[in-house]
């Protein structure tokens, strides 16, 4: 083998991983495709001590330090197979290496669904925003709209009612609230607009309106979308491991995989994304591998 641990993306839950199997004296190999989910944002919140840092300021001040230890490599690759050995796995990246290691961890995150709405991937995490946590405080107070329908759109129109009280759901179609939804919507002043979502009209990214069916628009500066998700890296389905019904990576307790020997971390396993929530994903992930590879060792 050449190393004990692979880990597959190198961004926060991996390298988070990579810094605590490092610390543990563990062979680590990264492979990183270099491209995670929030690089369009400009500014990343609700990470201490990094609030407001770009997205990549935060991912290359831990690569920096990564490089303090010895144990662990980090490469610039893309793993575009992988199969299991007689004693572990051997992945394969598109420069043609052939790594090999005892375990696996997965911390490839997803790959959000943009939809084909003119202007919508041009604003995506700049004005169009997923996460009223990460981003709502800077756009507080002001005109905003939400895109959803059903559950979902009443869920995310009353979360983000909290930030500001001048809001608009865009169903972007038919309505499939119940009546009770609508009611409370209603309470809350919060207005509802069913016409088709033709494009978004930006500056730079910045939304500035909302261009619907009939020749209307409708002036907003931030719009909030739940968007559909695939997971970014298919080779763990390749080698077997579950998904749930919501489309994430089925772990244990343990961030262990259906199949022994794999591990996730990080937005590939939870609805709750957050660079926090990867990094500690990452943190736990790296000690539960250390100990599988510990109690192995007494076997
Ligand atoms: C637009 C946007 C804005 C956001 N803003 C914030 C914010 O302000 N604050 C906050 O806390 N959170 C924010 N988030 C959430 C946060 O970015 C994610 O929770 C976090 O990036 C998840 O980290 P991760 O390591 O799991 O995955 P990612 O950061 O997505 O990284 C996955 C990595 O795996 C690599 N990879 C995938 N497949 C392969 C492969 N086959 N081979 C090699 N490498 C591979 C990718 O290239 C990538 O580098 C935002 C998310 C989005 C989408």
């Amino acid at each position: 083998m050449n190393y004990e641990i692979i880990i597959i993306g190198g961004s926060y839950a991996g390298l988070s991983a990579a810094t605590t199997l490092g610390r543990a004296l563990r062979k680590v190999l990264v492979i990183d495709g270099g491209k995670p989910c929030n690089r369009q944002t400009p500014h990343s919140h609700n990470f201490l001590t990094r609030d407001g840092e770009t997205p990549a300021t935060i991912a290359n001040i831990a690569k920096d330090q990564l490089t303090r230890y010895k144990t662990v490599k980090f490469v610039h690759d893309f793993a575009i197979d992988a199969a299991r050995q007689k004693r572990g796995f051997e992945v394969l990246t598109l420069s043609g290496k052939i790594y090999t290691a005892s375990r696996l961890l997965f911390a490839t995150g997803i790959t959000d669904a943009i939809p084909d709405i003119l202007g919508f991937a041009e604003c995506w995490g700049i004005s169009v925003l997923h996460c009223p946590y990460c981003h709502g405080y800077e756009v507080s107070y002001q005109p905003t709209g939400v895109i959803g329908n059903g559950d979902g759109g009443f869920e995310m129109a009353k979360l983000i009612s909290n930030w500001t009280k001048d809001l608009t759901l865009f169903t972007n179609g038919e309505p499939t609230l119940t009546a009770a939804q609508l009611q409370k919507l209603k309470s809350k002043k919060i207005k509802i607009i069913d016409s088709e979502v033709q494009a978004i009209a930006h500056h730079n990214g910045q939304v500035k309106s909302i261009a619907l069916a009939g020749n209307l628009n409708h002036d907003i500066n931030v719009l909030y979308a739940r968007v559909p998700f695939a997971q970014h890296c298919n080779l763990p389905q390749q080698l077997g491991c579950q998904l749930t019904d919501m489309g994430y990576m089925a772990v244990d307790g343990f961030y262990q995989t259906s199949v022994p020997g794999i591990y996730a971390a990080g937005d590939n396993i939870t609805p709750m994304r957050s660079v926090a929530l990867a990094v500690s994903g990452g943190v736990s992930a790296g000690a539960f591998i250390n100990k599988d590879l510990i109690d192995n060792a007494y076997i």
